[in-house]
């Protein structure tokens, strides 16, 4: 089999690519290749775990440029004789996939929750039908870029790698940086979390989340939302969301309040480890879900959690 590239722009999910990439390579014998872009220290990090990496130095070349990496992933693939290509499924690495894929000539599935390879052919599952059910995919062909979502394999171990260098042609781009800013110091990814304390529209008022807010912090979590709370009454930010437009989140514990349970949410929520339902609906469908159930008024039931907690 053609060997394996992987690439995602953050060390977190390139580690988790090397896992899925190991279990590829368990069934089907095919070799791995890392390929890091303009990042000496991801190159060092992959080489630590085993990993053989293969380094591109190209100064010209824009990071926010989906095409211009696209086209240095393609040429990574070309050089190093690779068929499949794992990215990461995080935003950046959804619109490289599409790219990457039209470059190659190679089917592209996104999204990927789950992989397990039968016969050498690699199926992968990932929602469908907007998240009611999971669907298991595959692509026919050498070619396949496969991006795999945050989480879904565990970051990879190991020792004895190595790291090269790959000579590539970085092509002019036609976006100008004109300035970087920063996230807000407050920006958090909620995907990464491992304790989540989530409001849904059982919240009588925006300031009511100072309540929420507080009750993630004393469990070392982040506050996050349904869609409505972002989107219709601008509560929160829209990175807060989970569910299936929004982030798909797998944490130790969630701490549900006042959210009814549509599907569209609970795909985001439902690999969590621990998942705590507070709703005075006792019929409310996210209870079907929950680990532990509290029919109960979540304006009284957070307050005197903070007050145990402080
Ligand atoms: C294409 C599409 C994509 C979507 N994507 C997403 C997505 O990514 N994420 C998402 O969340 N939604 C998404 N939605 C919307 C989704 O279908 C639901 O409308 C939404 O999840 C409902 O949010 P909610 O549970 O907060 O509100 P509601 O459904 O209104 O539920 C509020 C709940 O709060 C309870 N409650 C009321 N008062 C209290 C109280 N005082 N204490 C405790 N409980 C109380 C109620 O009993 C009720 O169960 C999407 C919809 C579509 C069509």
């Amino acid at each position: 089999m053609a060997k394996i590239l992987i690439y995602s722009a953050k060390d977190t999910l390139a580690l988790e690519l090397l896992s899925a990439a190991r279990l590829i390579a368990g069934e089907t014998g095919a070799e791995i290749v890392a390929l890091t872009i303009n990042d000496d220290d991801q190159g060092r990090i992959l080489a630590n775990v085993g990993a053989h990496v293969y380094r591109v130095n190209a100064p010209d070349l824009v990071m926010a440029d989906v095409a211009a990496v696209a086209d240095v992933i393609a040429q990574g693939v070309q050089q190093l004789g690779a068929g499949v290509v794992l990215l990461s499924s995080d935003r950046r690495g959804k619109e490289l996939a599409g790219s990457v894929a039209q470059f190659i000539e190679a089917g592209c599935i996104t999204d990927i929750s789950a992989i397990q390879v039968n016969n050498g052919r690699i199926e992968c599952q990932r929602n469908a039908l907007g998240g009611a059910t999971v669907a298991t995919q595959y692509i026919e062909g050498d070619k396949q870029v496969l991006a795999i979502a945050p989480k879904a394999f565990p970051a990879a171990s190991g020792e004895g790698g190595s790291i090269s260098e790959l000579q590539i042609t970085v092509k002019p781009s036609g976006i100008k940086v004109r300035e970087t800013k920063t996230k807000d110091s407050d920006s958090v990814n909620i995907e990464e979390a491992a304790v989540i304390v989530a409001a849904g529209q059982g919240l009588r008022s925006k300031e009511d989340l100072a309540m929420v807010e507080a009750l993630a912090r004393s469990l070392g979590g982040v506050i996050a939302c349904s869609k409505p709370v972002a989107t219709d009454k601008k509560w929160l930010p829209e990175d807060r969301v989970i569910g299936l437009s929004g982030k798909q989140c797998k944490p130790d514990l969630a701490l549900l309040f006042g959210i009814s349970g549509q599907v569209q949410f609970t795909v985001g929520i439902r690999d969590a480890k621990t998942i705590v339902a507070v709703n005075t609906d006792e019929n409310a469908t996210i209870n079907q879900m929950a680990d532990y159930i509290l029919t109960a008024d979540m304006h009284e039931v957070i307050p005197e959690l903070n007050r145990l907690l402080g």
